[in-house]
């Protein structure tokens, strides 16, 4: 068998990206070679270099070039408060609301059985220790409320109410179904001030 070609190969590796089938795969991989190189160049250093230099977040989970993110070295936040959202996407809207100044854990996903996604797949391990250093007492769900967010949400609180710690759900200002990065800051903040036991 001889191996594939360079253009193959691309084409190949571009696949790899999500909603690309073979035929768009193709015709990017013709299109880059014939007008644009530079920018074929740029992306393949690009990507290179984000390989090499993003990783988890040691404390929060979220994507990062240090050890630990700038959100988790700001010491004006409340270090008791602990906001669980499903991606860093998330995390921004809840930001852009101003209505909290707690740190986060970004869990990266959702639980999906359907979709073989486990408890491992969304860091739990790493949730539950971060919310147990002694000092967070408050850990406050921000999944989504989609089915997956929901199953999610009451996953996480029935794992750390089992360890004695106070979980609160973001109030339903958010509509069934809803993911919180299509939702406006102003009903985000409403659910975050509202937010309840769970
Ligand atoms: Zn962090």
């Amino acid at each position: 068998m001889k191996s594939p070609s360079s253009l193959e190969f691309l084409a190949e590796a571009l696949r790899r990206l999500p909603g690309v089938g073979p035929k768009s795969a193709q015709r990017i991989a013709y299109h880059l070679m014939q007008h644009d190189r530079d920018g074929a160049a740029m992306l393949g250093r690009a990507l290179t270099q984000a390989v090499e230099r993003i990783r988890h977040c040691a404390r929060c989970n979220t994507f990062t070039e240090h050890e630990v993110c700038e959100t988790c070295m700001d010491t004006d936040r409340d270090e008791s408060l602990l906001c669980v959202v499903e991606t860093p996407a998330d995390q921004l809207m809840i930001e852009q609301t101003m209505t909290y100044k707690g740190l986060y854990f970004v869990l990266m996903g959702h639980l999906s059985p359907l979709d073989g996604i486990g408890p491992k797949d969304i860091h739990l391990e790493k949730l539950i220790a971060r919310a147990t250093d002694g000092i967070v007492s408050e850990v406050v769900l921000a999944t989504n409320f989609t089915n997956e967010g929901e199953a999610t949400a009451h996953y996480i609180s029935e794992t750390l109410k089992a360890r004695g710690l106070k979980v609160s759900r973001l109030a339903r200002g958010v509509p069934v179904g809803g993911e919180l990065e299509y939702v406006d800051a102003g009903t985000i903040a409403r659910a975050m001030l509202d937010r309840r036991s769970t």
